[in-house]
């Protein structure tokens, strides 16, 4: 059995004072009992989230990650630094990334790399295009992406959690049904099994866009779909907490 899990990835969203009601208001409203849950924040913000989120049944992390260990590449965050702030998780391989700082699946899979030797645990995103899937190729998209990763992950394959995003769906108000989730849900399980059958029962596979408190019981009652990444409505304790409940 796979426990459920909830990950709020906040994007460039948020400030002091946003965050701390926010967070405040997870707190408050999370029960031992639910799934497991997470905020990723921005990384100005891990300290903060550290501060508030210590002793609950919230982890944090991080949305992005440099595949260098450290040195000259400015603007960038290292892994360590990460795991400096006790995250739990980094999200690697975001659509957004992938879009608009043209980041490859190598780029990724080295990502995700250095999210594990660091001692977290990477969210690996995959997703197609809208054109993509018109054009009949998402299965060939979302695996040619996954496929990256476990190439270079080898063994250590249990231990990360997938994430499939269809581009089209993310922040539009579009979801994908529940039953067009499980199908590439199932797709990636196949993938994953054929690397390990034994590890591929316990990969989380997480779906994301425009997951709602109103979409997320049916899409996460699908027999693959392990819980959910959620945009736009981890913006709101409410909302948040409502999907987190649903899982
Ligand atoms: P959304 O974003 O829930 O706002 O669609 C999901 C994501 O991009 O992770």
């Amino acid at each position: 059995m796979r426990r459920k899990l909830v990950v709020g990835n906040w994007k460039m969203n948020g400030s002091r004072a946003a965050n701390a009601s926010l967070l405040a208001g997870i707190v408050a409203g999370v029960n031992a009992a639910d799934a497991s849950c997470a905020v990723c924040a921005p990384a100005p913000y891990l300290s903060q989230c550290q501060d508030a989120l210590s002793g609950s049944p919230v982890a944090w992390g991080a949305q992005d990650v440099s595949a260098q260990p450290g040195g000259a590449f400015t603007g960038e965050v290292a892994a360590a630094m990460l795991a400096d702030f006790a995250c739990t998780y980094v999200i690697v391989g975001h659509s957004e990334r992938r879009a608009y700082h043209g980041e490859s699946s190598e780029l990724v899979a080295k990502k995700t790399v250095a999210v594990l030797d660091a001692g977290m645990t990477p969210i690996v995103c995959v997703g197609e295009t809208l054109a993509e899937r018109d054009a009949g190729q998402t299965a060939a998209v979302v695996s040619g992406q996954l496929g990256a990763v476990l190439d270079l992950v080898g063994e250590r394959m249990a231990q990360i959690v997938v994430a499939y995003e269809p581009v089209w769906a993310i922040g539009t108000g579009k979801t994908a049904t529940p039953a067009m989730a499980q199908e590439v849900h199932a797709q990636l399980r196949a993938q994953l099994m054929a690397k390990n059958a034994v590890a591929a029962e316990t990969v989380q596979i997480l779906y994301g866009g425009s997951m709602k408190p109103d979409n997320a019981l049916e899409l996460m009652a699908q027999p693959d779909i392990d819980g959910g990444l959620i945009g736009g409505a981890a913006l709101k304790a409410a909302d948040f907490l409502a999907i987190l409940h649903a899982a």
